[in-house]
């Protein structure tokens, strides 16, 4: 069997964003270690038990982020940081670091830092999450600087203290800012060149399409889902999940879902001059950008008729997040498609967020166990309630379930035993070119005649 894979690329895009993003936490988690030491060291020589309390959660806290960052665990690593950064700020701008004639406050200005940083790390998120994020401590920052506001206490830092601190965390921002600043700069300007090479690559046929076969409790293969791939001049084979999120945040992925829609019509020709092939099904991912066209239909429609493809070989892989809004105009458009013959299936099921009464009353062929929780349905029960669920489900409202990354004999045999007999993943094969999977098919079980 071949496999569709070629040398891994350089350093892609996300890894680059990845690494930046890891960079920062381990700045930011060597930066509480360093403040909750320094702090609860200068505290306690003052026997200021309360705020060693404070500097000794806030030593715990950059070790565990520390942990986090090292178990790639970064997501959850950046909302510690954050949400107890802020806290942190606020609580020392407004109980230490209270302005006076002599000395202005000074440590809100690490808010514009975390704001700097909330807008990187928060770059694929939603706008919601992300604006909220920076506009919170933005809000901080202009009622700290604005304000002399504060609890004077005991501990209040002393103004010879505050003055020197004055200048190093006024440095010690600005250095933030500027290093953020830059990294937000060059991440652009990676952003920007690489829609440019994918427009290119749409232009040349750097873009192909390798197939991962679908297979029956027998072992025949029913057909296949179409997975993009780009093979970059410089950075060799892209995976999609690199690409895919900036295609679709410039709206290239319209254009590049045509092309993956008109490819998969013309191999489904391809394979239906074979008698051993004919009878293949060829499962297509529809993007949510291309899902909400007001002409998504036709262009369905034109591909097949341009390419002389049987809808009922065609199948569009569809996510739970294509089908939130406007659920009247989703049904016209899913029936609109059933009519003329085409098959609909719901991808990664169980990862967003569909109501049980919106689901029974979508127009489905077929529900796709996420491979999530297919991955650990041997070893977690909550996994292996989740893969019954869906199969119960599927079985309740009539859709045919498939389970997808099944990589384990294992995890074949629960997934039979509770009554899911169509798999896909890499215990079968990985996705590979239109010519290793005809070998792949023509091996296998052929279908009862
Ligand atoms: P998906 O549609 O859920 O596709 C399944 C992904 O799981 C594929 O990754 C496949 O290679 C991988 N996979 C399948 N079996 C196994 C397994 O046993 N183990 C493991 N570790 N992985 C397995 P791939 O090709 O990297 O695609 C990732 C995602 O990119 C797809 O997830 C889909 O959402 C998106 N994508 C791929 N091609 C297209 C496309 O033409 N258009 C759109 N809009 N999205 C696409
Ligand atoms: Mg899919
Ligand atoms: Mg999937």
């Amino acid at each position: 069997m071949q496999p569709s894979a070629a040398p891994a690329p350089k350093k892609t895009l996300s890894e680059l964003h990845r690494r930046r993003v890891r960079v920062t936490l381990w700045i930011g988690s060597a930066l509480l270690i360093v403040m909750g030491l320094g702090w609860g060291l200068f505290f306690f020589t003052k026997q200021a038990w309360a705020i060693v309390a404070a500097d000794v959660a806030m030593l715990v806290l950059g070790i565990t982020i520390a942990i986090l960052t090292h178990r790639r665990r970064t997501r959850i690593a950046f909302f510690l940081l954050a949400g107890c950064m802020l806290v942190i700020i606020c609580g020392i701008s407004l109980m230490l670091d209270i302005p006076d004639a002599q000395a202005p406050r000074s440590t809100h200005h690490f808010l514009l830092v975390l704001a700097l940083s909330a807008l990187l790390f928060l770059r694929d998120d939603r706008a919601v999450l992300r604006w909220g994020v920076t506009g919170a401590c933005l809000l901080a920052f202009v009622v700290l600087a604005s304000s002399n506001f504060g609890f004077p206490h005991n501990y209040v830092l002393p103004d010879g203290m505050r003055i020197w601190g004055t200048w190093v965390n006024n440095s010690f921002s600005a250095i933030g800012i500027y290093l953020l600043i830059h990294v937000m700069v060059s991440d652009f300007a990676e952003h920007s060149a690489m829609e440019v090479d994918m427009r290119r690559g749409l232009l040349r046929g750097e873009f192909f399409l390798v197939y991962q076969p679908q297979v029956t409790s027998h072992g025949t293969v029913t057909g296949a889902e179409a997975l993009l791939r780009w093979r970059h001049p410089a950075l060799g084979l892209i995976p999609p999940d690199d690409f895919i999120p900036l295609a679709e945040q410039s709206g290239l992925i319209l254009p590049l879902g045509a092309w993956v829609l008109g490819s998969a019509c013309t191999q489904l020709v391809a394979w239906s001059v074979h008698p051993d092939l004919s009878h293949l099904t060829l499962s297509v991912n529809v993007s949510v950008h291309q899902f909400r066209q007001e002409d998504f239909v036709q262009q369905v429609k034109s591909a097949m008729e341009r390419t002389g493809a049987q809808a009922h070989q065609l199948k569009l892989e569809l996510t739970e997040s294509a089908l939130v809004h406007d659920v009247a105009d989703i049904i016209l458009k899913m029936e609109q498609l059933k009519k003329l013959g085409v098959q609909l299936s719901l991808d990664d099921f169980g990862t967003g967020y569909s109501s049980l009464t919106y689901l029974k009353r979508l127009p489905l062929d077929q529900l796709k166990i996420d491979q999530s929780f297919v991955r650990d349905v041997l070893t977690d029960p909550n996994d292996a309630a989740i893969a019954r669920m869906v199969i119960g489900l599927g079985d309740s409202l009539g859709f045919a379930v498939i389970a997808e990354g099944v990589e384990t004999a294992g995890q074949r045999e629960f997934l039979m035993q509770n009554g899911c007999y169509l798999f896909q993943g890499d215990l079968f094969s990985k996705p590979v070119l239109a010519d290793a999977l005809a070998q792949l098919v023509r091996a296998s079980v052929p279908p009862p005649a």
